[in-house]
């Protein structure tokens, strides 16, 4: 028998490495062989610590919010240990006594087949795991057991089968966006890169998440590293570089201990380094650790810090792609896009062609948050609506109360409202309505919730980890943010939502990175859409 059980760090922080502790200790009282595996990240944090007991013919039981006093019982039920009859024999004569009169054997022992079960197998039925492919039962540095589900067989395919220039071309035809925000193309990058003649070129896995409430990066970094790594060389194969960085912001540490035994175990293997396996490619993987600025997400800024500068984006062009990480082409991924490659290249474009809508393909990672009876890690594929999101996944919101909105993308995404919640998930189809799709912050606003106060908290958010480096956002934020806590405290007057509109404008359409360009979009999208709100604020009716 085996017991899996999650140890990302929502789980440990959850209690996961006690109830690891309490398996071990108890099996071994019991005198019970099962291997006890700690597996990645599994998605559903409120039902943390969880584990799955698979039996000899592979059928699993599933215990979420396992509590260290249940871990006998289980044991007891599952591997029937010597004296587990006389036990149950006891057991059942004291309930008996007490208050059962209709105990058969299979009764008396707590089951998993309870209602939580229920609640985690909808959570589960509408996604689809790409980026967190063997999501419940790949412990993350397995290499070996990676390897045996298919991994790094995407990269011998292309290093036996693929041109890099065909490569590229598969990635262009597979309609996969970058997943760090902006969704450009990302065999566009790609294409750039590689038409460059300069024999020193990089591959940067950009790491640095940093949005409030947005932990996708953090959790396939944990828990899949060995599927990023193989994106980055297959990157790398693609374009011609030879090196490629994590940067991995510094409050990561589980991420950053676990890439750096990743990439240990793959060099003994000859995944990385010189020569891969066999071939004539040669490409090598260092860490860099971001110090946790926000701004060094933006690509021009990052390039920055690994190069010991502050983090102060450029203006662009030249685009990272044709003069980056030393003046050397470079090409920027996030760890989702990366993420996403081995999968395309093992299935297939056509069959990543048919997950998602015309203009998004592939799947989307979220961290479904807020007011959402069932938050986590969330993997959907492109063209499910955030109704079902919310509903077939989250199972509606919290405590019953009715969805007012959905604020999409973090600070640099902006809300929807619930009557436009059909919206399928789709690069376009939010940056249509004014919100964008962000890195995957996904936070559910019930009707208690104030849109006035949600907008100050991201903008508080964004103004305090400006740069300073261009006005409208170093002083345009400020300014917003004084109107904001002005309507707050009731002291803001009908103009001054004129005026933090034309604001917001302004900021928008002058400042010089990713970061000021969307930090009015909380803004803009309450107004759009929750304008009455402002009006009641000055009006002094909440
Ligand atoms: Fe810095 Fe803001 Fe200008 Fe970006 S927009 S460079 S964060 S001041």
């Amino acid at each position: 028998g085996e017991i899996r059980l999650g140890m990302g760090s929502c789980c440990q922080a959850s209690g996961s490495s006690d109830i690891y502790n309490e398996l071990q200790r108890t099996s071994n009282e019991l005198g019970i062989e099962v291997d006890i595996k700690s597996v990645g990240c599994v998605g559903v944090c409120n039902k943390v610590p969880l584990i799955d007991v698979v039996s000899e013919d592979g059928s699993i039981k599933r215990y979420p919010n396992v509590k260290a006093s249940e871990i006998k019982e289980i044991l007891h039920y599952h591997f029937k240990p010597a004296g587990y009859f006389t036990r149950l024999k006891n057991s059942l004569i004291n309930r008996v006594d007490t208050y059962h009169t209709d105990l058969t054997w299979d009764n008396v022992i707590w089951k998993p087949e309870n209602e939580r079960t229920g609640l985690i197998d909808s959570f589960l039925a509408s996604q689809k795991h790409i980026s967190t492919e063997g999501f419940g039962y790949l412990a993350p540095l397995d290499l070996n057991e990676y390897r045996k589900h298919e991994g790094f067989d995407g990269l011998q395919k292309v290093l036996t089968d693929a041109n890099p220039k065909q490569l590229v071309e598969d990635i262009l035809n597979s309609g996969l966006r970058g997943r760090g925000g902006g969704g450009f193309p990302t065999g566009k990058k790609w294409e750039i890169v590689a038409a460059s003649d300069k024999t020193d070129k990089y591959v940067i896995c950009n790491g640095d998440e940093g949005d409030p409430g947005a932990f996708m990066d953090r959790m396939i970094l944990e828990s899949y590293p060995f599927r990023v790594i193989e994106g980055m060389v297959i990157a790398g194969y693609a374009v011609g570089a030879n090196r490629g960085v994590f940067y991995i912001r510094a409050e990561y540490p589980l991420a950053v201990k676990r890439i750096q035994r990743a990439l240990e175990l793959c060099r003994e293997q000859n995944l990385i380094g010189s020569n891969i396996l066999g071939s004539d490619f040669s490409f090598d993987i260092s860490i860099f650790e971001g110090a946790g600025a926000f701004v060094c997400g933006e690509e021009t800024a990052l390039i920055a810090s690994i190069e010991g500068d502050r983090g102060f984006p450029k203006q662009r062009p030249p685009y990272p792609a044709v003069s980056g990480l030393h003046a050397c082409p470079t090409l920027v991924n996030n760890v989702e896009t990366l993420s996403q490659i081995s999968y395309v290249i093992r299935n297939g474009v056509n069959t990543y062609n048919q997950i998602g809508t015309e203009n998004s393909k592939g799947t989307k990672v979220f961290a479904l948050a807020g007011k959402i009876k069932n938050g986590g890690l969330i993997e959907v594929p492109m063209g499910i609506s955030l109704n079902q999101i919310i509903e077939e996944i989250g199972g509606g919101v919290e405590k019953d109360e009715k969805l007012k909105a959905v604020q999409i993308g973090g600070p640099s995404g902006g809300c929807i409202p619930a009557n436009l919640c059909d919206v399928k998930v789709d690069f376009d189809a939010f940056n249509q309505m004014g919100a964008m799709m962000g890195s995957g912050g996904l936070v559910v606003l019930s009707e208690k919730d104030c849109m006035v106060d949600m907008a100050r908290y991201f903008l508080t958010f964004t103004s305090e980890q400006s740069c300073g480096k261009c006005t409208f956002c170093r002083v345009g934020t400020k300014r917003m943010l004084d109107i904001l806590d002005k309507l707050c405290s009731g002291k803001a007057q009908m103009e001054d939502i004129d005026k933090l509109e034309e604001l917001a404008i302004n900021v928008k359409r002058s400042s010089l990175c990713g970061l000021g360009k969307t930090a009015p979009n909380p803004v803009l999208t309450t107004l759009k859409y929750f304008r009455e709100e402002y009006e009641e604020h000055v009006q002094g009716i909440c």
